[in-house]
């Protein structure tokens, strides 16, 4: 028993329902969150609109250093959670875009990389009760953390979730390589030499495949109550 929690980690793959449970956690226990995968996603879009390639690491190094990304309340009613600025550019919505979906996994397992979104990532973490949401968060960002959930799903079941989003999104996604695309970042996320995705030894690991979003939130609650 380590009294209320103050510092939550929420790790789990790629649309296992880890941001939805995050926001709507940190939101009932007033609480910052904070979706590290933005991070990642917006030096992967800097990437792409400087021009470099993908597998150019050290200039990508060189890039992660120069930028400033930050994450603030909505300006938009657009059902976003929160805006995220690159050097003061709204990207928001750019960095869900395909072309960053296909690229994030590779760039976000280079050293300096992770290095730079880590040291940021663990000062947001001191300065604020906060629910943390990523891959590595319980194991390396935050491996103090009170509380650490690991969500669990198989991939058919988030490629249909992912999927279903893009569709209201108004986007017409091929079911195909949605899936592709799932096992593909899985794939590298998991096998990566620095802060691979997987549950830290401490980690309470929820299977989500057959439960609806309420149903995570109640159990994640519970957890809360009983750390
Ligand atoms: O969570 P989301 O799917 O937006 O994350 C995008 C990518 O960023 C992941 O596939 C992973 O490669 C990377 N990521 C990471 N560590 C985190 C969060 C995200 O490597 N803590």
């Amino acid at each position: 028993m380590k009294g209320f929690p103050t510092t939550i980690a929420i790790d789990g793959p790629a649309a296992s329902g880890k941001s939805t449970l995050g926001a709507l956690l940190a939101e009932s226990l007033g609480y910052l969150y904070f979706d590290t995968g933005v991070m990642y996603r917006a030096v992967t879009l800097a990437v792409i609109e400087g021009g470099l390639y993908v597998e150019d690491e050290q200039a990508i190094g060189e890039l992660a250093k120069s930028i400033r990304i930050d994450v603030q309340p909505p300006s938009v009613d657009d059902g976003r959670e929160f805006d995220v600025l690159l050097d003061d550019t709204d990207v928001t919505r750019e960095i869900r875009k395909e072309s960053v979906n296909e690229h994030v996994s590779t760039i976000s397992a280079y050293a300096i990389v992770r290095e730079e979104m880590t040291a940021q990532q663990r000062r947001i973490a001191k300065e604020n009760k906060v629910v943390m949401v990523g891959r590595d968060i319980g194991t390396v960002v935050m491996p103090d953390a009170d509380l650490k959930i690991f969500l669990d799903a198989s991939v058919e079941v988030r490629a249909h979730r992912r999927y279903q989003e893009m569709i209201n999104r108004g986007e017409r996604p091929d079911y195909d390589a949605v899936l592709r695309s799932l096992i593909n970042r899985d794939q590298i996320d998991t096998n990566r030499e620095i802060a691979p995705l997987k549950p830290a030894e401490d980690a309470v690991v929820i299977h989500v495949d057959c439960l609806g979003i309420q149903q995570v939130l109640s159990k994640a609650k519970e957890l809360v109550k009983n750390v």
